[in-house]
């Protein structure tokens, strides 16, 4: 376990102050997230949310994938989630390469990846409302829920609202 023994020995400080006990899994303040993987991110932070808030749906390039989709029916259905927000970042990597470029990389390690979608960003606003809009038109969903699109500034730590037109 060596490699995580940082972790393991944070976690023994976290328990010893934990406070959270009470909280559910429904989501408290009613709200879904999707964004991206990236470390610069503090998803509750930037929100101004806490834990047992919100339910947090991370991937390389907060894209509305099939799975996110699966998700967001359990979250909705099951835990409370009534508004969901989806929030890309600036300085994405998804958006610096394509599918074909992420085949190419891996292909120098030895792998083929071209079984995989990677479902680069080659167009951050038209990959955001593609998004926003399969959200919007899923059967599965609910029609009248609320679906917000916002990029988030790495940089500044603002938020830049998306309209869907
Ligand atoms: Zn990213």
């Amino acid at each position: 376990m060596s490699a995580f023994d940082d972790l393991i020995a944070a976690n023994v400080k976290y328990a010893a102050k934990f406070r959270n006990s009470e909280l559910t899994g429904r989501a408290a303040r009613g709200l879904g997230v999707v964004t991206c993987m990236d470390s610069r991110i503090d998803p509750l932070g930037l929100l101004g949310l806490k834990p047992g808030d919100a339910k947090i749906l991370r991937n390389a390039g907060a894209r509305v994938t099939d799975d996110v989709l699966r998700t967001l029916v359990l979250a909705v259905y099951l835990l409370g989630v009534e508004r969901v927000l989806v929030m890309p970042h600036t300085d994405c990597g998804m958006s610096k390469v394509t599918d074909a470029d992420v085949h190419d990389l891996t292909q120098r390690h030895g792998v083929d990846t071209r079984s995989l979608e990677f479902h680069t960003v080659p167009d951050q606003d038209a990959a955001l409302r593609h998004d926003l809009m399969r959200i919007n038109s899923s059967p599965f969903l609910p029609s009248g829920l609320p679906v917000g699109g916002a990029i988030y500034d790495v940089h500044t730590g603002k938020l830049l609202p998306v309209t869907l037109t």
